[in-house]
């Protein structure tokens, strides 16, 4: 029988890059609008517990194999911020400029350059109480710089400054970031553990 992967998103382009990678792997793959579901709120504290907390919920509510992600900016001269409140770090709902716009004005602060990272923590849960989830974190080492630039990517993008290729990550083809990116590296590290297994 063919088996079925959730992926616990409503992002629909990160689930074709998900579709796309995973493709080899597994025989059908459904996304969160698909199974009918929502997200719950993320109120954990760290990003592998947020993805954990969205892998079981989905599970849960699904009885299927869940995949789960979760990924943010991480500033270490800002304490870490913004974190696993990337997405509202300027509150909730904010737009990409306004987040944008609160990074730049919250670094004028302090003595540049800023060196920052973005992080990805995927995990695959076989079923809601699978006891050993598959896990894969990455990090993608970058600075920020208060000048935006570039249309491509979302988020930070403009203002992630990539020095092996001087460009910002919304200057970089979105192939060639998806396989340097935070995103693309923890899934090859997750597809190279699942390739043994059968989910
Ligand atoms: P999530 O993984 O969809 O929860 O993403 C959280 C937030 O982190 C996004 O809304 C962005 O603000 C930020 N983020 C995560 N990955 C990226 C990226 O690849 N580029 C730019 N921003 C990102």
């Amino acid at each position: 029988m063919e088996k079925t992967l959730l992926v616990a998103t409503n992002n629909s382009g990160k689930l074709a890059e998900f579709r796309a990678l995973l493709r080899p792997y597994i025989g059908k793959i459904i996304g969160l609008r698909e199974a009918g579901l929502q997200s719950p709120e993320e109120t954990a504290s760290t990003f592998i517990e947020n993805a954990l907390l969205k892998a079981r919920h989905a599970s849960a509510a699904s009885g299927l194999a869940v995949l789960a992600d979760d990924s943010g900016l991480v500033v270490p001269a800002l304490g870490g911020a913004p974190g696993i409140y990337s997405a509202r770090y300027a509150g909730p709902q904010a737009s990409d400029q306004a987040n944008n716009n609160k990074l730049v004005s919250m670094l004028q602060k302090f003595d540049g350059p800023y060196s920052a990272y973005y992080h990805a923590s995927l995990v695959l849960l076989r079923s809601e109480d699978d006891p050993v989830p598959i896990i894969a974190q990455a990090n993608w080492l970058g600075e920020i710089i208060a000048q935006p630039a570039g249309s491509h990517g979302f988020g930070y993008d403009p203002h992630f400054w990539v020095s092996e290729y001087q460009c910002t990550a919304a200057e970089l083809d979105p192939a060639l970031k998806n396989q340097i990116s935070h995103r693309g590296k923890a899934l090859k590290i997750l597809l190279s553990e699942i390739q043994q297994l059968s989910i």
